[in-house]
């Protein structure tokens, strides 16, 4: 056992490899109930409190049914009066209104970032969009093991930059603070590490921002000395924390660990699709009834060089099969501000999604309510996401810098277990409720399983489906430190 594993294992009393011994383990039969309420964070450390926070229901989708018109007549021609119906919501107006301004469609990217973040009504911007009672459901959400390992994983770097005495820790969109929140709980026994901790959210939305503040149950206190100057601190820990909405932002200077948790799917992409002329990009138009449409712009668009750069990574045979591909040259700036901030300041960054160790083809997807919906259907309303393709972050992040050294992806179900999760949850049934136990083996198979819960004796459209194989986690660290765990002790 290697001794930067030696905290974790102090937390779990043990280290177990595989998943699977769990159910070995607890092979009893328990009627799981459906999980209603949230994941309040209640009070509990990794070590003195094994008490479980309930957990939440997540739907499993059907697949989406976007629907693709190709049809270029609008763009030379676009309708002179656009109908626009009363009904229209403020972001759709915005959105026509740019396309009419420019006589011409818009890239995906754009409409999929107004869609997202537009100051005024953007999808994040204006509300709390997840959980049972919202749109889709994280895995923060679904159970506080989550944050407590993504924890133990910090702790872990940390002692692998030598313990140093003031660390920033960054996290990439917050979403409502959760993971921030288990983590500081989590590690609350280990003062060295939680005293040395300078916070930073990285988040656009002013009301997440809000959320996130009360998660993290924040006080503003005076700085001693100064007149009227205040700092935020974090009452888990002391720590202080502030908000920014891009990494830049984030002071540079020390050693920092950032985390990015389903942040990168929401980044904007460019979608090209193959046509006999080449490669060309789909962009949103308005169509004469005044709804939006996808078209395929024949010319050149700035976007090519992303594709040309994307095409470079690629194997050629994958490339070859494909109709469509996605880029996201978004994703690829924020993986060279990271891979300069970690080459620069030392520390590393962990990055934990969806998606795939290729290039993407065709994964843009829209949810509502647990659903998939139409991407075009009423936006802002929805949330918008794309798989991450993990092989283009590895080569960003190598381009940008010589000082770091890119780990994984391997599966979330491998890096929870080879962080200890299988002791964790352990540690928590032993001192828990019957209806607690089965959220947390609900919460627990939805992180590490794969496919639907073999144990569920449940209704069957409440099944927990497993997201242990199809979320992936990968890390940039700064090479003085070394193979970070557990990616030294993986196979992949
Ligand atoms: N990490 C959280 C939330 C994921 S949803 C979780 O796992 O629960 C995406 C988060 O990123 C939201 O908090 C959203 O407001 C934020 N976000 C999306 N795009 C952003 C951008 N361009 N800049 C800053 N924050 C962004």
């Amino acid at each position: 056992m290697l001794r930067r594993l030696a905290n974790s294992q102090a937390l779990f009393n043990g280290f177990h490899k595989t998943i699977p011994s769990l159910f070995n383990l607890h092979s009893h039969n328990r009627h799981f109930s459906s999980p209603e309420t949230q994941n309040n964070s209640t009070s509990s450390s990794f070590h003195e409190d094994n008490s479980v926070n309930p957990n939440e229901a997540n739907e499993e989708p059907s697949l989406p049914s976007a629907k693709l018109s190709i049809d270029r007549s609008g763009l030379f021609n676009p309708p002179e009066h656009s109908h626009e119906p009363s009904s229209d919501s403020e972001l759709v107006k915005h959105l026509k209104g740019i396309i009419k301004f420019r006589g011409g469609p818009i890239s995906i990217a754009e409409y999929m970032e107004e869609v997202l973040t537009n100051p005024k009504d953007g999808y994040y911007m204006n509300r709390d969009v997840f959980g049972s009672g919202g749109d889709f459901i994280t895995s923060p959400e679904v159970s506080q093991m989550f944050g407590e390992m993504i924890g133990v994983w910090a702790m872990c770097l940390w002692e692998q930059m030598g313990q140093p005495d003031n660390v920033n820790i960054v996290e990439l969109g917050p979403g409502r603070g959760t993971l921030m929140a288990d983590l500081l709980r989590g590690a609350s026994k280990f003062e060295k590490f939680t005293k040395s901790l300078h916070i930073h959210m990285v988040e656009c939305s002013p009301t997440l921002q809000k959320l996130q503040y009360k998660t993290l149950k924040c006080e503003d206190e005076d700085v001693s000395g100064s007149s009227g100057d205040k700092r935020t601190v974090s009452m888990f820990s002391g720590a202080p924390v502030s908000w920014h909405t891009t990494l830049e932002q984030v002071p540079s200077g020390l050693p920092t660990i950032i985390i990015a948790h389903e942040f990168f799917d929401a980044l904007p992409i460019h979608q090209f699709q193959k046509a006999s002329r080449g490669w060309s990009e789909k962009m949103v138009d308005v169509a004469d009834d005044s709804s939006f449409r996808f078209v395929l712009l024949p010319q050149p668009t700035p976007a090519i060089l992303s594709l040309m750069k994307r095409y470079k990574w690629a194997a050629k045979e994958d490339i070859a099969k494909l109709e469509q591909i996605e880029v996201c040259p978004k994703g690829m700036e924020l993986t060279h501000t990271i891979a300069k901030r970690i080459g620069s300041d030392g520390g590393g960054a962990l990055i934990i999604d969806y998606g795939l160790n290729k290039v993407v083809s065709d994964s843009l997807q829209a949810i509502r309510k647990h659903k998939f919906v139409d991407i075009l259907d009423n936006p802002g309303s929805a949330d918008l996401s794309a798989y991450v393709d993990f092989a283009s972050i590895r080569h960003s992040a190598e381009e940008a810098s010589e000082n770091i050294a890119v780990y994984g992806p391997i599966s979330q179900s491998q890096f929870l277990g080879l962080l200890g999760i299988n002791f964790r949850v352990e540690a928590l049934m032993q001192n828990c409720t019957d209806e607690q136990a089965d959220l947390l083996m609900s919460g627990y198979w939805r992180l590490v399983g794969e496919g639907e819960a073999p144990f569920w004796e449940g209704p069957d459209d409440q099944t927990p489906i497993g997201m242990g194989t199809r979320y992936l986690a990968m890390a940039i660290v700064n090479k003085k430190q070394g193979a970070p765990a557990p990616f030294n002790e993986s196979q992949d």
